[in-house]
């Protein structure tokens, strides 16, 4: 643990309040039992590999018209209301302190089994210019959190990513899978590992797709992704 770790141990009342309302009482996450029933749970029919909601149980259309390089994704919640609003303050408002509410949502979602399994955790990068923008990768917060809980190691340097468009989110689904692919580089690191990707949000699943390929390429095991919330709306 490091300094600023330590004054943030020190300073922040932790099991004593709850991270959103500061009501007393929390359960493990941090958050107390309303806000934790406010957040909306992943419901309804799912994709079997990229959770998008489905008609009937099974895969989705475009997982059965090209299986992703991963295995299947892992989320914890919906990315609305609180949820949206816990992880605009991790990112933005520089909230570093919820990575341990977050890193607890992921150890109640992820199978203890893969978690065994797993040889590396390895967070989705940024660019090294919004990195420089917001001061860290949130992504890799919440993996060295997880990792901490869990013991497994950080692969940080397994993946990273060059300056992209930046008007990304205003491309529809095919230009932005287009212009996500190639932003991604791997480290000729990994030998048949079963590795976990780990991003705060699935909004499209181009970001997951397109890592999981280049971690494949790179020579990656098994690839199972995770994040603390993910988007419902079909793009
Ligand atoms: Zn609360
Ligand atoms: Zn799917």
């Amino acid at each position: 643990m490091d300094f600023s770790e330590r004054l943030e141990y020190l300073f922040f009342p932790w099991d004593v309040s709850c991270v959103s309302c500061r009501a007393e009482q929390t359960e493990p996450c941090g958050l107390c039992r309303r806000c934790l029933g406010e957040l909306t749970p992943l419901s309804g029919a799912r994709c079997e590999i990229c959770l998008d909601p489905v008609a009937a149980p099974g895969l989705c259309s475009s997982c059965l018209r090209k299986a992703p390089a991963y295995e299947r994704v892992y989320a914890s919640y919906v990315f609305t209301g609180l949820m949206r609003r816990l992880i605009h303050e991790f990112k933005f408002h520089n909230k570093r302190y919820l990575r341990r509410v977050f890193a607890r949502m992921a150890l109640d979602t992820l199978p203890p089994a893969l978690l065994s399994a797993c040889a590396y955790l390895i967070p989705v990068p940024v660019s090294r210019t919004r990195k420089r923008k917001r001061g860290f990768n949130q992504a890799a917060l919440l993996t060295k959190e997880l990792s901490r809980l869990t013991g497994i190691p950080v692969r940080e340097d397994a993946l990273s990513r060059k300056d992209g468009n930046t008007q990304t989110a205003l491309l529809d689904k095919s230009e932005r899978r287009k212009d996500i692919r190639g932003l991604y580089t791997a480290a000729d690191t990994l030998h048949g590992e079963t590795v976990l990707l780990i991003d705060d949000v699935c909004t499209t699943g181009e970001t997951l797709r397109a890592c999981s390929d280049t971690l494949k390429q790179a020579g990656a095991g098994k690839i199972y992704c995770y994040t603390i919330a993910r988007t419902d709306l079909k793009y």
